[in-house]
């Protein structure tokens, strides 16, 4: 029989090294969503407990600043081998935490990896352009600098790889980093701010103060994102928090980086393999228990393969595992809280009422997980793109319809408020071809013959619209943690002024 959830966890926080007293007094009630039981209690900050954090990072930062970014790379990774030691371990406190299934904690954790890999490459690589001067004996270049205080909010599904996707990068530019994690998922972030500092005290050239981390809700949130001295702010969450947190840095001009709600959609075409889209679909729609910003929401399938790919897609609906997420062959674990489970069925409720076709979507009893919140995923067939298909409902539902032309499928996958990622499955080059156009998919992903989530670290990653356009991650995201120099230097004794303006005095 597995430990309970708090038992499980009180053996995982001493080797991460987190203190037992660090976790049992406080405020903050910290439940796992296996069988909602109290899993630990932190302390909030507070108002004082914000400022002197940005205080020392930005200490941290003057310092850091001058050290080579190769040298800062060298940080980075030596904190990759911390995490690839406690893979297995915070993998298991992601899964108690927020409840995904092991493979998926792990998975986690892989990432965190994979982007200080990519970010340690990276510390060598921040490259700027040369470009033509139009005066004589003048040279012109790019510096790109460091920003200063980067400050990440972080949202529950993805507790600690988003901050890693953030911080890897920013520190390699030269920056030190304040995170504000999800209420709902603080151990997970003590756990991986104690590996952080395992790795620095490794390495002499990192400065006290360098990664600092705040734990509270909303109002710790709001006090970063106003605090003078922070320069940018990544905030991974709904749009709703978005909404509030974009105007008040517009408001300062502080740089925002908005990672927000998608509402993602696939485009079954007649072509399409459908052993390879069924299970595809059923990653994307069901994993994570529907809970990932690039979770499959919509699904506009073709007449000729409408039927049976729905009743594939029913039986896999009716006969997927749901269960404790740490137990061998669960796919689905709990949603994070009461308030999700409620959203959910509220929403299937509304859907009934207009007269949608509902299938699945009821609670589900789990052994021994009294206080867990189970509800298997559900389809729900559409005639008309409306009502909450509109909108994310963070939770497992799947919505279906037909649509026989492509552009159509095209102009519904595009007519919503959010645009994130979105997939077509086709054999067809002309269709896939279409879907990556200018006039194809207006998401910032789009894949072809794979599902909408899941992404690799190496590509960018966000969304446009009410997603909040920001782009972390891989490729050349590190620009936005980074200041752009434009540089003329005049190496001759005469002064030509650009344009041939002249002014002789
Ligand atoms: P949430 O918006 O409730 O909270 C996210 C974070 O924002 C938390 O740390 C929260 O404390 C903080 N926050 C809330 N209000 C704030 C405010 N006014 N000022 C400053 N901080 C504030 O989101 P959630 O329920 O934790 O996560 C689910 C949502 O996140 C979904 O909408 C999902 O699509 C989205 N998400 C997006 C991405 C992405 O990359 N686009 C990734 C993961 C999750």
């Amino acid at each position: 029989m597995p430990l309970s959830p708090a038992d499980e966890t009180r053996t995982l926080l001493a080797p991460l090294g987190v203190p037992a007293p660090r976790v049992s007094a406080g405020d903050l009630v910290v439940r796992s969503p296996i069988d909602g039981a109290e899993i630990g209690r932190v302390a909030e900050a507070d108002a004082e407990g914000v400022a002197r954090a940005v205080a020392a990072a930005e200490a941290a930062f003057l310092k850091w600043r001058c050290v080579p970014a190769p040298r800062r790379g060298e940080l980075v990774r030596l904190f990759g081998e911390e995490l690839r030691a406690a893979k297995a371990d915070l993998g298991c406190l992601i899964t108690l935490e927020c409840g995904k299934i092991l493979s998926e904690g792990l998975g986690e954790v892989q990432e965190m990896i994979d982007v200080c890999d990519f970010a340690v490459g990276l510390s060598r690589q921040l490259y700027g352009l040369t470009i033509a001067s139009e005066r004589p004996e003048h040279r012109m270049s790019e510096l790109w600098r460091p920003l200063g205080v980067v400050g990440v909010v972080s949202a529950f599904n993805f507790p600690v790889a988003v901050w890693a996707w953030n911080a890897a990068l920013a520190l390699v530019c030269g920056n030190a980093v304040v995170w504000k994690p999800s209420e709902k998922t603080p151990l997970t972030a003590l756990a991986v701010q104690s590996l952080f500092e395992r790795a620095a005290a490794r390495f002499p050239d990192a400065p006290e103060g360098l990664s600092q981390l705040l734990i509270g809700g909303a109002a710790v949130g709001e006090a970063l994102v106003d605090d003078a001295r922070v320069a940018l702010v990544s905030a991974t969450g709904s749009t709703a928090m978005g909404r509030k947190v974009g105007p008040r840095l517009a408001a300062r001009f502080a740089r925002a980086l908005l990672e927000l709600g998608g509402n993602n959609a696939a485009i079954v075409r007649p072509t399409a393999d459908l052993d390879l889209t069924l299970r595809a679909l059923a990653f994307s729609a069901m994993g994570t228990a529907g809970q990932r910003c690039t979770t499959l929401r919509r699904l506009f399938v073709h007449d000729d393969v409408y039927e049976p790919l729905l009743r594939r897609l029913k039986a896999a609906y009716s006969s997927v595992s749901i269960g404790d997420p740490r137990a061998e062959g669960v796919l689905v674990g709990p949603l994070i809280d009461a308030r999700a489970f409620d959203g959910m069925q509220a929403t299937l409720a509304k859907l009934r009422s207009m007269g949608a076709i509902v299938h699945g979507g009821e609670p589900v009893e789990v052994a021994r997980a009294p206080g867990g919140f189970y509800a298997r995923p559900a389809l729900v067939e559409m005639n008309t793109q409306t009502g909450p298909m509109l909108d994310e409902t963070f939770a497992p539902i799947l919505y279906v319809m037909r649509v026989a032309d492509l552009d159509e499928a095209i102009e519904l996958n595009n007519a919503v408020a959010q645009g994130l990622s979105s997939s077509i499955f086709t054999n067809d080059l002309r269709e896939a071809e279409t879907f990556l156009s200018e006039r194809g998919s207006d998401c910032g992903i789009a894949n072809v013959n794979i599902g909408p989530s899941g992404a690799e670290i190496g590509g960018a990653f966000g969304g446009e619209k009410e997603t909040g356009g920001g782009r972390e991650s891989g490729s050349d995201c590190w620009k936005a943690y980074m200041r752009r120099v434009t540089s003329t230097v005049n190496y001759g004794r005469g002064l030509p002024l650009a344009q041939g303006v002249r002014f002789d005095l």
